[in-house]
């Protein structure tokens, strides 16, 4: 399938050849051409299968067949849960919508509003907004969303973790009805399903990846280790493996500043990324780890939502998230775009109770694995095969992934295998 076979106009295939995107993904092929025969989409799509194009490039299509309106109404509008996010959808939109006319700019806390006052005042075609500043702005009198055609919940769970159900409730109702609606989900609770009935007229459900799912190009592993050892293994790993462009995910913020700490310390440049951070702070640290300076970056859940880093190599979880939905966020942000990704869970024999959650969700076990010198002073240790890695020699903290480690972890395997292996639900992929 191409993208021009997909119905996409000769603007829109400029731009997409511009980013240099071959082939559509699965949600793109998917969802494209409902959205510009009009529908209403329900999509389950987690961050990283392509999803924002598979909404942006549509809608953008879609409003650009009409020449601008005088004074330029809003006329889509896409909410998303984080201030990252909308920045990222935001860069996206733009790079879409490069050989249209149509203007477009982003919302949300945590910076000065009359930058984006300004924005507004000039006339807007597609507003990304965090749900919080949208509502500040719209009750200042500086947004009006009565001209409405495209309304877009992107990550909409996240949002309602984040307690904003009632904000875009209160969104929706300043809307007409008439409008064409998108919902984007990485899972499907029965809050969603709600929200969905209430907002979607007859929508065509779309998947990206089979539902609870996480993406089949991601080698999983948990190491059994005590608490109290966990940053001297994570050292071991980032230190013996040469890792960069690691991303951690801590529970906390005074966890992830503690990390930060305990990293830089042992000469691996770290930066922290949570709610307690400036957005300038956040946004810099971002940079800097894109741009290679800082290694790893330290994350709490709610600030790492809709990261957009391409081709991350690692995921390292310090400790499981008690809600096994946030371990398929967290992981989504590795195995991206084609290339093999990592993840590796810390987990004590506290934490093993998340463990069998989180393999419920999946439909399948995870590899556990013991790092010689590490092994856990209490608790079981059965519930996953063991496995020892000798000192030195080729552990996990090894190197290329791709080469040595999941090849010395699969006794010659490739890593296709491992990720077919994993896929067969309920299959034993421990080795
Ligand atoms: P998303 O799931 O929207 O966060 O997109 C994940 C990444 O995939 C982004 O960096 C996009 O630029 C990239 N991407 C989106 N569509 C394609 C495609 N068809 N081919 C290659 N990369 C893509």
């Amino acid at each position: 399938m191409t993208f021009k076979e997909l119905g996409l106009s000769e603007a829109l295939l400029k731009a997409v050849a511009d980013q240099g995107y071959e082939t559509p993904s699965p949600i793109q092929e998917k969802a494209i051409p409902k959205i510009l025969q009009g529908q209403d989409v329900l999509a389950s799509a987690q961050t990283g299968t392509g999803k924002t194009a598979g909404f942006a490039m549509p809608m953008i299509q879609l409003l650009a067949k009409e020449p601008p309106r005088q004074r330029r109404p809003i006329r889509a509008l896409v909410l998303t849960p984080t201030r990252e996010l909308a920045s990222q959808v935001l860069e996206d939109v733009q790079n879409y919508s490069k050989y249209v006319d149509l203007r477009s700019t982003v919302i949300f806390g945590g910076v000065k509003q009359n930058p984006q006052v300004d924005q507004l005042k000039r006339g807007i075609d597609i507003l990304v907004a965090c749900p919080g500043r949208l509502m500040d702005l719209e009750s200042q009198g500086f947004v009006d969303l009565r001209q409405i055609e495209f309304l877009v919940l992107d990550e909409a769970d996240r949002m309602l973790d984040m307690g904003f159900l009632r904000d875009i409730k209160r969104i929706i109702a300043m809307m007409p009805l008439k409008r064409q609606n998108l919902l984007f989900s990485a899972t499907f609770s029965s809050d969603i399903r709600k929200l969905a009935n209430g907002l979607l007229t007859n929508p065509v459900t779309v998947e990206a990846t089979p539902e609870n799912t996480t993406a089949d190009r991601v080698d999983q592993i948990v190491y059994k280790v005590d608490q109290a050892r966990k940053t001297e293994l994570i050292t071991k790993l980032i230190w013996d493996g040469n890792w960069h462009q690691v991303l951690v995910f801590t529970r906390t913020k005074h966890g992830a500043n503690r990390l930060v700490q305990k990293l830089e310390k042992a000469k691996i440049t770290a930066a922290a990324i949570h709610g307690n951070k400036s957005q300038a702070a956040r946004t810099k640290a971002l940079a800097n780890f894109k741009k290679g300076e800082v290694s790893v970056l330290v994350a709490t859940d709610i600030a790492a939502r809709g990261l957009d880093i391409p081709l991350l190599p690692y995921v390292i979880n310090f400790e499981l998230p008690n809600v096994p939905e946030d371990y398929v966020h967290r992981i989504g942000r590795t195995g991206r775009a084609g290339a093999a990704g990592i993840a590796i869970s810390l987990v004590s024999v506290e934490e093993l109770e998340y463990v069998r959650g989180i393999e419920k969700l999946l439909g399948m076990p995870l590899v556990q694995e013991i790092i010689e010198g590490f092994e856990p002073t209490k608790g079981p240790v059965e519930g996953g095969k063991k496995r020892m890695h000798g000192k030195g020699g080729n552990t996990s903290g090894g190197r290329e992934i791709r080469n040595n480690n999941t090849t010395n972890r699969n006794n010659g395997n490739t890593n296709r295998n491992v990720r077919q292996k994993s896929r067969s639900k309920g299959g034993d992929n421990r080795n």
